[in-house]
């Protein structure tokens, strides 16, 4: 195969060199784990990926399958002597295989045309959410089931709520501190897909929390999709530039851009490392990654809130709560103090650490879409752990990591109740 078609892969063929074979990520490896296939676990990617550049092997629909069932969670990086960086060579042979091979349909028209037209998603879902509230008996504030006899098309999964109102229906473009309190810092909000169409209370609730600090927000309307699922999950590389474009352009005049989202924060700090092909992007990404922190991280590092900050939710009070890292906050940013800090402040409440807090949940965006028994299957250790921790409410601060929290402790018929950080704060 031409170097022109392994035209990202090519990129990281030194880091594919760093693989010693020692077999450390077979332990934690959630997909190996999972499936006990050699080619599932980071070593076995990675000599994929060395097949790829010598051209021993072709791109092809197989292959790429098993590029795509990696749920990014890093664990093998963390545990790698030599820190192979396998995450993300996997995402560069994705890009190859999307530019080579397409984008598998319905995904690829989905990306390409919603995720980039933010209004055209938002009247896509007003729909499917009305046909939504048709079909499906509501089973609590944010999962609904399909009817039984239609189950069979989502394989009884719960599916999150598109909500009645979106969040930028019920904020401004700007929300001030309150009247009387001086403004301290005006900071950029990136709800991120989840929590602008289907999970707005959250965003809400950071919006309100931050201008309670004295912090004036600006939620641009420009702003679009992370595009995680795009160009990190599928490869597609264009869209995600297309996305890239629009996010770095909606937030002109702001020091620092706050996301509730670890997903969201972590794939706008990737612009400038994946998708920045020419210098001017690489400018103008850089400087907008550079400003993107997570919430727990901007509340504890940059605005160093004391515990007393901190005042927990009613429906917290005399609970025991625990944690569940997001692997995109966790490993691929390194906050995992922040959050736990908040959450040990709460003064009405018991925290719990859940044994084996960090691992993956086995949502990973797409990842879930395309392998929904495997996710599940990586998902019963997650449940195990939580069960462990004896907590009433695990909290976390990925919408993606709630609903697979959510979906697979209805399916268990479990008791505990999830959160997103944000929403636990009073
Ligand atoms: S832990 Fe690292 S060096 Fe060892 S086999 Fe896995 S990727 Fe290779
Ligand atoms: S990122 Fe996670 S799922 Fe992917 S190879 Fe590494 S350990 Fe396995």
């Amino acid at each position: 195969m031409s170097s022109a078609a392994l035209k990202e892969l090519v990129r990281f063929e030194k880091d594919t060199e760093q693989c010693m074979k020692c077999g450390f990520c077979t332990y934690v490896c959630p997909v190996y784990q999972a499936e006990k296939i050699e080619s599932g676990v980071a070593r076995g990617k990675n000599e994929l990926a060395k097949a790829l550049l010598n051209g021993s092997l072709e791109l092809n629909r197989n292959l790429a399958d098993r590029l795509y069932k990696c749920t990014a969670c890093m664990a093998c990086t963390e545990s790698c002597p030599s820190k192979a960086p396998i995450p993300r060579i996997v995402v560069a042979a994705r890009a190859d295989a999307a530019r080579v091979m397409g984008v598998r349909f319905p995904y690829g028209l989905a990306y390409r045309n919603l995720l980039t037209n933010r209004k055209m998603l938002g009247n896509f879902l007003r729909v499917a959410g009305f046909f939504q509230s048709a079909l499906m008996p509501a089973t609590n504030g944010t999962i609904r089931h399909l009817p039984g006899f239609m189950s069979g098309l989502i394989k009884g999964r719960n599916l999150p709520a598109v909500a009645p109102r979106f969040l930028r229906d019920m904020v401004g473009e700007v929300t001030k501190p309150p009247r009387g309190m001086k403004s301290v810092m005006r900071v950029g909000y990136f709800p991120g897909c989840m929590n602008e169409f289907s999970l707005p209370h959250i965003g809400k609730k950071t919006i309100d929390f931050l201008t309670r600090q004295g912090i004036e927000v600006v939620m641009p309307r420009e702003q679009g999709c992370c595009g995680a699922a795009a160009f990190l999950g599928a490869g597609d590389f264009e869209t995600g530039r297309r996305i890239a474009d629009i996010n770095a352009a909606a937030f002109p005049d702001v020091d620092c851009i706050v996301t509730d989202c670890a997903t969201c924060a972590c794939t706008l700090r990737e612009y400038p490392h994946f998708l920045a092909d020419t210098p001017e992007r690489q400018e103008s990404y850089g400087k907008f990654a550079g400003k993107i922190q997570h919430v727990s991280q901007f509340l504890i590092d940059t605005l160093s809130l004391s515990s007393s900050s901190f005042r927990n939710a009613e429906a917290l009070k005399g609970k025991k709560v625990t944690w569940h890292d997001p692997c995109h906050l966790n490993r691929h940013l390194g906050i995992k103090e922040q959050p736990r800090r908040i959450l040990k402040s709460l003064a009405d409440c018991r925290y719990i650490e859940m044994p084996d807090a960090s691992r993956c949940c086995g949502m990973a965006g797409q990842f879930s879409l395309y392998y929904y028994e495997l996710s599940r299957k990586i998902a019963e250790k997650k449940m195990e752990s939580v069960e462990a921790s004896g907590a009433d409410i695990v909290v976390t601060a990925c919408p993606g990591c709630q609903y697979q929290l959510q979906d697979n402790i209805a399916r268990l018929k479990m008791p505990q109740k999830v959160m997103n950080l944000m929403e636990v704060l009073g």
